[in-house]
């Protein structure tokens, strides 16, 4: 017992002198951040491409905020969907170092962000969902981005993460389909192995592009019992942006990359500018 109470004094101790050595960093600026800020200054913070006017049903940024054209035309098989971000510099920047340069850190910073426009939309879920990756390529990430960002919501909500829920097989990427042979290339790609009583679960995902990966788990949540479903993304990438209009920094390229799953029509390529917009927070 008493080994136990030294234990936890000295853990305490060292707690103190890491936030000393170390203290928490802006991921955008790199300047030192008070506790309660954490990862993002206020700066920074204010700076930020915010998704302000978007369609309530897909979170595709439209002039007045209405309900856009395509879901109108095609309502989606989820209730809402929300992200707070557009995804342009440097959220775009901040997002591909947590995916793809194991930059965890960069993950808090969206936290904050996602909680808050989830209680604007008022969604009153009860239950939250991480856009499951294939486990071969969780196992080479060695984590999910959608996870990192879904495990901090669920606690700050209160909220259970869901189990069970898995990608049954990889997926081709996107690039060069049409609308329908994308869908048929997600056909299958999630499994849901039991059935749930819930009655609102919240997809939660990094970024969301053509909503094609969150319509097919939007759809087999359902199949599997629960009767309502929404969408909460720390970034939208509108049409707009994707044709290359609204950011010239960003370079269209073929989607043949082996790493990136998100179905997407093209990949982005940020200028140098944006290569490394992330501070290196955390480094001596
Ligand atoms: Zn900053
Ligand atoms: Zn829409």
């Amino acid at each position: 017992m008493t080994s136990n109470r030294h234990w936890r004094y000295w853990f305490r101790c060292w707690r103190r002198l890491e936030r000393f050595l170390l203290p928490p960093r802006c991921v955008y600026c790199g300047v030192a951040t008070r506790i309660a800020e954490r990862a993002l200054c206020a700066p920074c913070r204010d700076d930020l491409p915010r998704n302000t006017a978007s369609c309530r049903r897909c979170a595709a940024a439209t002039p007045t905020g209405e309900v856009c054209a395509p879901c109108r035309e095609r309502p989606p098989p989820w209730f809402r969907a929300v992200a707070p971000l557009r995804y342009e510099f440097p959220v775009n920047a901040a997002l591909r170092a947590l995916k793809f340069h194991r930059r965890l850190e960069v993950a808090p910073a969206f936290v904050p962000l996602m909680v808050a426009a989830y209680r604007r939309a008022e969604l009153d879920c009860d239950a939250i969902v991480a856009v499951p990756l294939h486990a071969n390529r969780h196992a080479s990430r060695g984590f999910n981005q959608a996870q990192e960002l879904a495990r901090p919501i669920a606690r700050a909500l209160g909220l259970p993460i869901l189990p069970g829920v898995s990608r049954a097989r990889r997926t081709r990427p996107q690039s060069g389909l049409d609308a329908n042979a994308r869908r048929r290339n997600l056909e299958g790609a999630f499994r849901i192995g039991r059935r749930f009583d819930f009655a609102h679960a919240l997809i939660v995902d990094d970024v969301m592009t053509t909503g094609a990966t969150v319509r097919e788990l939007a759809t087999c949540l359902r199949r599997s019992g629960i009767a309502r479903v929404s969408v909460l993304a720390a970034a939208r990438r509108s049409a707009a942006v994707a044709s290359g209009a609204a950011d010239r920094r960003e370079r269209v390229v073929q989607n043949n990359s082996q790493e990136d799953d998100e179905p997407n029509d093209v990949v982005f390529e940020e200028g140098p500018e944006a290569a490394v917009p992330v501070a290196t927070a955390r480094q001596p």
